[in-house]
């Protein structure tokens, strides 16, 4: 079925309900994004629809998670590019919102604070960042209720972000939104470089001194599967080897606070769960990046 484009919150409603009636249908996907969609974002697509009988996908450049404006404005635009995208995986309808949509008073006086968890990481070089991103995310979130106000909900979010993950889960969890968080994998090119929309904006020279991230991942996952200590400090230099990388952040934490696991979980055989985050910034692009540890 050909997708369909939606813009205001009165339409997504409509026709969310007139397809779920339609289809018969008892579930309902919602897939967010920043638009400039590839694989990663395709991925999202693809299990929401495997698992629900209306998919939307929203588009929507939330200006209050940039911290600078210019960053904003650069953000890539790509609404035909995105539409076939989401089409080719079978998505029901787009909601791309205008910002007066979205934001009809301009912003909004009241807003979601993400607290503790944002305190850290991305949050620590992006104040404000978070609060941003978990209002939108909330107001998301409602816009995409199945429109009969019955059934299943589900929300798709990719670990790449993993902080946003475990900010949204967290939300969904203390304020009781009535919505199932479904993580999915990161979604990677061949040669280990996690998938951003802001990778277009790397040189060849940079794309390729960026491999040094995923490369630091692995090489802690491999000695966590094998037990071995974690050896951080190894893995980090091989990153500040790499001279146009400037490395901000590269730590093991609980997965669920978010807070470093201890030094005695790095130096003895790594055993139970983590989350190794790297952030650095590569020419103009800040990059993130993460690997899950479970053995
Ligand atoms: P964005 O458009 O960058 O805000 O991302 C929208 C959603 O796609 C977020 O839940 C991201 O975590 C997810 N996403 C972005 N890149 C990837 C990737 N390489 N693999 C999996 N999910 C991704």
């Amino acid at each position: 079925m050909p997708i369909q484009l939606v813009t205001t919150a009165a339409q997504l409603r409509t026709e969310s309900a007139r397809l779920l009636t339609e289809k018969r249908g008892t579930s309902q996907g919602l897939v967010p994004t920043m638009g400039a969609l590839h694989e990663g974002h395709a991925q999202l697509a693809r299990t929401a629809v495997a698992e629900n009988d209306v998919v939307v996908a929203s588009i929507f450049v939330n200006p209050l998670q940039f911290g600078e404006a210019v960053d904003l404005d650069r953000y890539p635009r790509t609404l035909e590019a995105d539409l076939a995208l989401l089409e080719a995986e079978g998505v029901d309808l787009a909601f791309a919102p205008a910002v007066e949509e979205v934001y009809p008073g301009g912003e909004p006086l009241v807003r979601i604070t993400a607290g503790v968890l944002a305190d850290k990481w991305e949050g620590a070089s992006r104040p404000g960042h978070f609060d941003g991103a978990l209002t939108v995310v909330a107001k998301l979130l409602h816009y995409g209720l199945p429109g009969l106000g019955q059934g299943t909900y589900r929300a798709y979010f990719g670990q790449k972000d993993a902080q946003q993950l475990t900010l949204v889960q967290r939300m969904v969890a203390d304020l009781n939104f009535p919505v199932e968080i479904v993580p999915v994998p990161i979604v990677r090119s061949p040669d280990g470089l996690a998938l951003s929309s802001r990778n277009r904006f790397l040189s060849a020279e940079e794309r390729e001194a960026a491999l040094v991230l995923s490369r630091a991942l692995r090489l802690v996952e491999e000695r966590a599967n094998a037990h071995e200590p974690l050896d951080l400090d190894s893995a980090r230099a091989l990153v500040e080897s790499q001279p146009l990388v400037e490395l901000d952040y590269f730590d093991v934490v609980d997965p669920r606070t978010l807070e470093p696991l201890a030094e005695n979980c790095r130096e003895t055989p790594f055993r139970g769960e983590g989350l190794v985050l790297i952030a650095a910034k590569v020419g103009p692009v800040r990059l993130i990046d993460n690997v899950p540890l479970d053995s």
